[in-house]
C-alpha cells in the first residue's frame, strides 16, 4: 500500500508503549474514517508512543503482539461491535475485560456510538472515552505510557479521573461522566493519503462539528454539542495543504453551509479553478433552506453534477413534528438554484416510520417528487429512505418504533407509489434497522447476546436464532420492548449516567413538545 503522510513527529523519548490503533472493517474504509486516522496521528504525535494502524484485513502487523500495551478502537456505527469482535477473535483475545489478565493489552474504545449508549458494548473494553477525542487523548496515553509499570486496576483507577474517560468496571450507583467537547480550533483533515481508501487520494477537510438544526432524531446534532466552527484562515490552510498532495477535496460537516464564512471558502476554490487547477470537491449532504449559490457554483465548477439533500419526513407536518423546520417551498428552492447551475440530480434522504407518521406523510414525498419531476424535464430524483431509529442522547430516544412488518408494508408502498411515477426509490432493511435500534436503546444484559450473535456469524439470522435459544432458555428480556415500545419519561434508562449539555428534562420536553405538534 502507498501512503502519504502529511504530518511529521519527533520523537525524543524512547519508546516505551505500544499502541494498535484499530478500525474494526478492512483497509480502504479505515482509510477514508477521518476520525479514526486522527485519533491514530494524535496518538502518534506523542512522544514515547509506537502506533500500528490495524485493520480486519491486515495480514501481517509490525509490532509483535505480545509487545502490544493498548488497543483503540473507533466505533462510529452500532453493528460495527462485529469487527470488534472478529479482531478480538483473530488475536486470541478474550472478549470480556473481566477475563483479560495483566498480559492482555488495555482496550479503549472511542466514536459516537459509545459517546451516545457504551452499555450494550462497556464490558467488551476497559475503558471508553466519551465525546471529542482532542481534550483528553493526550493525557490520557501520557498517562498510560509513564504508568506503564502499573498494574492494570492501578492504570484504571488514574484513567477514570481524567475528564471523559468512563471505565465500566468501576461503574457504581450515581456514577456520572460527563462528555468532553473540542473547541475545534485547529482544524481536522486528513492526516494520511491513499489511493486504496474508499474515497481515493481525498484530502478531507471538516468545517464544523456538530448542527444548529437540531432535529429530533439526530445523534450527530445532539451528541456534538456546542456548535463549533473551524476558523476561515485554518480551512484555508488546509486546503493549502491538501492541494500538494491531491487534487480532491471534501468539505466536510453535519451542516457545512451553516459556516459563517461559507461562501468565502467557496469563492476561494473557485478562484483556484478559475486561475487553471483542476479540482474535485465534493460536500457530505446540504440542508435545503442553507445551501447558497456560492456552495452550489463551486460544487458545479469542481465536476459535482448532484448532491444530497436530507429531506426526511415527507409533509411539512411531519418535518415540523421532527423539528426540521424544511418547507416545500425550500425543496423547490434547491432544487430550482441546482437546474440553474447545471446540475442534473438531485438524491434525497427519506426516514419512513417517524413518530406520527401517517400514509398522507408518505404520499407527500411522493407528490413532491412528482411536481419536481413535471417542473424540471430531465432532472434525476433518486429517493433513498431508512425507517426510523429512536437513538439514545436525543428527543427521540423516547420514541417508539413501529413494529417491523408494519414498516416492511410501508417500504413496499412506498416504492410502488414511486414506481407509478417512473422513480425507482431505495430502502434500508428493517431488520437490521431493528438490530440498531435493540444496540442503541439496550444496556450491559444485552453483551452475552451481542457476543453469541457474533459466535454464530453476525447475521440478521444469528440474531434471530440465539434470540430463540435465549428465549428458550428463559434468561434474556423481550428485545421488542427495547426496541418497539415507548420509554415512559420517568424511566432510567441505560446512558443516563453521561451527562450531556442537553439534559434528560430538555430531552423530555422537547420530545413532549414535537410529538404534540
Ligand atoms: S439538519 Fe441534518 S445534521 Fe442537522 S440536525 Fe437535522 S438531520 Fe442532523
Amino acid at each position: 500500500m502507498t501512503e502519504t503522510y502529511l504530518y511529521t513527529t519527533e520523537k525524543t523519548k524512547e519508546i516505551s508503549l505500544n499502541v494498535w490503533c484499530v478500525f474494526p472493517a478492512v483497509y480502504n474504509f479505515g482509510m477514508s474514517a477521518l476520525g479514526y486516522l486522527t485519533v491514530s496521528k494524535y496518538i502518534d504525535s506523542i512522544d514515547g508512543i509506537f502506533v500500528e494502524r490495524i485493520f480486519n484485513d491486515t495480514e501481517k502487523t509490525y509490532i509483535r503482539q505480545e509487545s502490544v500495551d493498548i488497543m483503540t478502537f473507533s466505533l462510529s456505527f452500532e453493528l460495527d461491535y462485529l469487527g470488534v469482535l472478529a479482531i478480538l477473535e483473530k488475536y486470541k483475545i478474550p472478549f470480556l475485560a473481566k477475563d483479560r489478565d495483566e498480559t492482555s493489552p488495555l482496550l479503549y474504545a472511542g466514536g459516537p456510538v459509545v459517546s451516545a449508549n457504551p452499555e450494550p458494548f462497556a464490558e467488551i473494553f476497559d475503558f471508553i472515552a466519551i465525546g471529542d477525542a482532542e481534550p483528553n487523548i493526550k493525557q490520557i496515553f501520557e498517562t498510560l505510557r509513564d504508568n506503564k509499570e502499573k498494574t492494570k486496576q492501578e492504570k484504571l483507577e488514574i484513567l477514570s479521573k481524567i475528564a471523559g474517560v468512563y471505565v465500566p468496571s468501576l461503574k457504581k450507583e450515581d456514577y456520572k461522566v460527563k462528555k468532553v467537547a473540542s473547541k475545534l480550533d485547529l482544524c481536522v483533515s486528513t492526516p494520511i493519503l491513499t489511493e486504496q481508501s474508499f474515497f481515493s487520494n481525498t484530502f478531507i477537510i471538516e468545517v464544523e462539528r456538530g448542527c444548529p438544526q437540531s432535529c429530533a432524531f439526530c445523534l450527530t446534532s445532539y451528541i456534538n454539542t456546542p456548535v463549533r466552527f473551524c476558523p476561515y484562515e485554518e480551512i484555508i490552510e488546509q486546503i493549502e495543504l491538501g492541494l500538494k498532495y491531491t487534487n480532491k477535496l471534501a468539505l466536510l460537516g453535519a451542516l457545512i453551509c451553516a459556516h459563517p464564512r461559507i461562501d468565502d471558502i467557496c469563492q476561494y476554490i473557485i478562484d483556484k479553478v478559475e486561475s487553471g487547477m483542476e479540482l474535485e470537491v465534493t460536500v457530505s449532504s446540504l440542508r435545503a433552506d442553507y445551501v447558497s449559490d456560492k456552495t452550489l457554483e463551486m460544487l458545479h465548477k469542481c465536476g459535482q453534477r448532484t448532491a444530497t439533500i436530507a429531506v426526511e419526513g415527507g409533509s411539512e407536518r411531519l418535518r415540523k413534528v421532527v423539528n426540521k423546520h424544511l418547507t416545500k417551498d425550500d425543496i423547490l428552492g434547491i432544487v430550482d438554484k441546482m437546474v440553474k447551475h447545471g446540475f442534473t440530480g438531485l438524491k434525497m434522504y427519506g426516514i419512513i416510520g417517524l413518530p406520527t407518521e401517517t400514509y398522507e406523510d408518505l404520499d407527500a414525498f411522493v407528490d413532491l417528487c412528482k411536481e419536481i419531476k413535471q417542473k424540471y424535464k430531465g432532472f434525476v430524483l433518486t429517493p433513498s429512505f431508512s425507517t426510523f431509529v429512536p437513538k439514545a442522547q436525543t428527543p427521540f430516544q423516547f420514541a417508539k418504533r413501529e413494529e417491523t412488518k408494519i414498516l416492511e408494508k410501508k417500504n413496499e408502498y412506498i416504492k410502488k407509489e414511486f414506481a407509478k411515477i417512473g422513480i425507482k426509490a431505495r430502502t434500508s432493511s428493517v431488520k437490521w434497522d431493528y438490530i440498531q435500534t435493540l444496540l442503541s436503546r439496550g444496556g450491559r444484559e444485552l453483551t452475552p447476546y451481542l457476543i453469541d450473535v457474533y459466535k454464530q456469524g453476525g447475521n440478521i439470522g444469528a440474531f434471530k436464532s440465539v434470540y430463540k435459544e435465549y428465549e428458550k432458555n428463559g434468561d434474556f428480556i423481550n428485545s421488542d420492548e427495547y426496541v418497539l415500545n415507548a420509554k415512559k419519561l420517568d424511566e432510567e434508562l441505560p446512558w443516563d449516567f453521561i451527562e450531556y449539555p442537553r439534559s434528560k428534562d430538555f430531552l423530555k420536553s422537547e420530545y413532549t413538545r414535537l410529538i404534540s405538534l
